[in-house]
């Protein structure tokens, strides 16, 4: 085993990468305040029965993809496939139920799910992620998908395309699931392994196989669009009526199941350039299945590797990285320390600095200066000290003053 190779499936994000991160966190943390969404922060890893009940034990997630193991205590424990059983859990352990609601939080969190690496997905991944619980009107539904629409826009992302589909609620999917397995039953022989185990325990699930001979045989079987209850159908209805009243575009694809046995209702996603960006939907049964109240529940996740990947793809900006201020170049050791004490000075002030760490030459650590992309810089010998007066030099275009040491920070601010 090479240790000093990371495990498959996993990057490292280097200080020289890691600006389009930040851009992009910040950007989610920015729109969720302006959408009234607050941040919660679960544990990483979790009690594995929180997944097998909150994300369904017949999905492809936990059949296959978990990161599953028994701790020193013996306790079975799952580093979190997805970020929303987390905060359901969280929801019912601290009663928010109790307190105001909605609840409206979002989280920017790694997820583990061992598959197959590929571009655009790791065993080790990140999402963004919105959840409310507590309401069950329509125009929450259109509120989110509204949030995950202008995050993609405000990110300067092209094509965006939303999908929306209602996948009905129990009641409704026990006469589909019916439907499905008269269907699928018919066309037993050609499915593939696990779809055959899943006809009878869950059928929906046959949906999503990637299978290629499966997905044709699901692309005949019988919509559940055209199976939903009264009660969905007018929330189905009430759904595009908001988000034709926020002036968001829409198509209707009764294809979209999602991968994860908790929706309910509305489920949707947002495309750009045929990739889908963003998967959410609504969960009305989760928070009673994992032992709280009855509440209703709705959220979307946001793959971060996929999104800068298709960033760079459409050449879209990750805004001007901050730069950094001010080097203060010196010659001797008089004018190491000074430059030493104006650097910590002028830190502490606010403005970013830095000075030379390698024991340079005037030359080299130019060099540096400019390959490090300063804005500023000043050179100190025994004169500099002497006078404490320096040229501080425009590094774009060369240009210099002459100032008081003492002003620096003044200057630079
Ligand atoms: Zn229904
Ligand atoms: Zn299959």
């Amino acid at each position: 085993m090479l240790v000093t190779k990371a495990p498959r499936g996993t990057n490292d994000l280097l200080p020289r990468e890691s600006d389009k991160w930040h851009y992009i966190e910040d950007k989610a943390r920015d729109i969720c305040r302006r959408f009234s969404f607050g941040e919660i922060r679960t544990p990483m890893f979790e009690h594995t029965e929180l997944f097998l009940r909150g994300v369904g034990d017949t999905t492809d997630v936990v059949e296959k993809q978990m990161y599953t193991f028994d701790d020193k205590g013996g306790r079975s424990i799952t580093l979190r496939p997805e970020g929303t059983a987390g905060a359901a859990r969280a929801y019912i352990e601290h009663s928010l139920y109790a307190d105001t609601l909605p609840a409206k939080m979002y989280y920017i969190i790694p997820c583990f799910r061992y598959e197959k690496p590929q571009a655009g997905r790791l065993r080790q991944f990140h999402q963004f992620g919105v959840e409310v619980f507590g309401s069950a009107e329509a125009n929450v539904d259109a509120e989110i998908i509204s949030l995950a629409m202008s995050y993609l826009e405000e990110l300067g992302l092209n094509n965006l395309k939303l999908a929306i589909n209602s996948i009905g609620c129990p009641e409704c999917r026990k006469q589909y699931n019916k439907a499905l397995e008269a269907y699928f039953e018919k066309h037993i022989d050609a499915l593939c392994e696990t779809c055959r185990s899943r006809l009878k325990r869950n059928p929906l699930r046959i949906l999503d196989c990637k299978s290629p001979v499966c997905a044709q045989i699901a692309a005949d079987a019988p919509k559940l669009l055209g199976h939903i209850c009264e009660t969905c159908d007018a929330h189905f209805e009430q759904v595009k009526s908001h988000l034709s009243g926020l002036g968001i575009s829409y198509t209707v694809d009764p294809n979209i199941v999602r991968g994860l046995d908790y929706y309910t209702k509305t489920v949707f996603e947002i495309i750009s350039n045929a990739s889908t960006l963003c998967g959410g939907g609504r969960y009305d049964g989760l928070i009673e299945e994992l032992g709280g109240p009855s509440a209703c529940g709705i959220g979307f996740g946001l793959g971060l590797e996929r999104l800068i990947m298709a960033m760079e793809q459409q050449n879209v900006s990750f805004g001007d990285a901050p730069q950094a201020r001010l080097f203060i170049a010196n010659i001797g050791e008089k004018a190491a320390m000074l430059a030493d004490s104006l650097v910590y000075g002028l830190r502490r002030a606010g403005i970013s600095c830095e000075k030379d760490r390698m024991n340079r030459s005037l030359k080299a650590q130019m060099k540096y200066a400019d390959k490090m992309g300063f804005a500023y810089s000043v050179v100190l010998g025994d004169d500099e000290v002497a006078t404490n007066r320096a040229r501080l030099k425009n590094m774009e275009n060369g240009e210099t003053v002459e100032i008081a040491l003492d002003e620096l920070s003044q200057a630079l601010k």
